[in-house]
């Protein structure tokens, strides 16, 4: 047997937050060959794009500050995992075999087409490319003209926040209460920060379509609107559809609870890409670290021929920034759920920075220290429940 024969290829499909880390976290094994493939150069920090789009931050980072050694990026984009032949097809034409996929292609912004108007007109904040033509929007724009935010959800709340801090004339449409996931006195105090900050919260209205330079809503009320951004979630890549791979009904891998694909246990999820028994952890970068250590330990447990650990992760809450010098810190039980207490204020903003910078040095730290990692245990995900069981797609 050649030296060449007795190394493990893995493919990294993704470098966001769960994907750069896994990569680095397979390291603890000095026979394993890491290709990282990811659309662009450099890293996205998701978690700043509202600053990005304000111009109170950058959200890119050099992979080269962030991979440990011997990682292999590949500056492309995976357009199926072909399973049959293990091969990961790029849409440059070239292949990559693989013994193990991770598969961490995170989440995309998704503009309804249901919306007419919405996919013309409107604006996503929650992809880079996005981020950038929004930023190159805004800055032609008077900072009195009108801006409607669309989605009343955490990126829609920090989106209108960063604008109206900038001077912008926000209008933030929630389409039902905003951020029904927080308490109630944490939902009161960022609806003071934003009406003391001259943002009109509606709450209760829908953005039924969207026009060059008006909202219609869904009573009929139209709403001047020079810039319409669109924020009412994410969505996920396509590619597990496009492989064949069984999926939730978002587009989400499915897997068991080692975050093996429920076809083929060669391909892992982690992230905001992977649904374990159909029951996905929220989307999010607190999430998305811990969860791609995990992939990467499930892959470390395939090689070794040891049984996979099931995951073991818990939320605990969210923090939304309220411009740069405030945030809402929502604290929570294990299993995400908001108890009736926040830290907001100055306190709640160095909180916010430093869950945005642990989120990156645990990445680095991973990249000198392979198995460095450590995240809260102990959250209770709910059984997989029937609708759950159904909500899948067949290959
Ligand atoms: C404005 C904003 C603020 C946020 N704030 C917070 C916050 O405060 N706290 C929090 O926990 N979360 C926050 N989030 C959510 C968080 O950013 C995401 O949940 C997180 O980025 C998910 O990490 P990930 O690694 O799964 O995916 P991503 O970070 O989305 O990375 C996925 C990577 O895969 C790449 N990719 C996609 N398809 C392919 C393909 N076919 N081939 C190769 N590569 C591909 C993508 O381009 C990307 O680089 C925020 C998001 C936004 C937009």
């Amino acid at each position: 047997m050649t030296e060449h024969d007795t190394r493990h290829k893995v493919v990294v499909i993704g470098g966001g937050y769960a994907g750069t880390l896994a990569a680095n976290h397979l390291r603890m094994r000095a026979d394993v060959d890491i290709t990282l493939v990811n659309p662009r150069p450099d890293f996205v920090e998701r978690v700043r794009l509202h600053q990005f789009v304000a111009g109170t931050g950058d959200a890119t980072i050099d992979y080269g500050t962030l991979l440990g050694e011997g990682i292999q990026l590949v500056v492309d984009s995976a357009t199926r995992i072909d399973t049959a032949a293990r091969a990961v097809r790029l849409a440059s034409g070239r292949a990559l075999s693989y013994d193990y996929v991770i598969y961490a292609v995170g989440s995309t912004a998704a503009v309804p087409s249901s919306v007419p108007g919405a996919a013309e007109f409107a604006f996503p904040v929650a992809e880079f490319e996005a981020a950038r033509r929004l930023r190159a929007r805004l800055a032609e724009l008077p900072v009195d003209a009108p801006v409607t935010v669309v989605g009343g959800g955490l990126t829609g709340v920090e989106t209108a926040a960063e604008l109206a801090e900038q001077g912008r004339a926000v209008t933030l449409v929630c389409g039902g209460a905003m951020v029904s996931s927080w308490s109630a006195p944490g939902r009161r105090y960022a609806a003071r920060w934003l009406s003391r900050h001259g943002v009109t919260v509606l709450e209760a209205d829908v953005v039924t379509e969207v026009g060059p330079d008006a909202v219609v809503l869904a009573d009929g009320t139209v709403r001047s609107s020079v810039l319409t951004i669109w924020a009412t979630g994410f969505g996920v890549p396509g590619l597990a559809v496009a492989s064949g791979l069984r999926t939730d009904t978002l587009g989400r891998l499915l897997t068991d609870e080692t975050l093996a694909s429920v076809d083929d246990d060669r391909v892992v999820a982690t992230g905001d890409a992977a649904a374990p028994s159909g029951h996905p952890l929220r989307m999010s970068c607190q999430a998305a670290g811990a969860l791609g250590a995990q992939a990467a330990n499930t892959v470390l447990s395939h090689i070794a021929g040891t049984a996979p650990a099931v995951i073991d992760q818990a939320l605990t809450g969210s923090c939304v920034s309220l411009g740069r010098h405030t945030a809402m810190r929502q604290l929570a039980r294990k299993d995400d759920t908001a108890v009736n207490l926040y830290i907001g204020g100055r306190l709640g903003a160095a909180i916010k920075e430093f869950t945005c910078k642990v989120a990156v040095s645990r990445i680095r730290r991973e990249a000198r220290e392979p198995g460095s990692t450590a995240w809260v245990k102990g959250g209770r995900r709910l059984e997989q429940s029937a609708s759950a069981a159904r909500a899948v797609t067949s290959p």
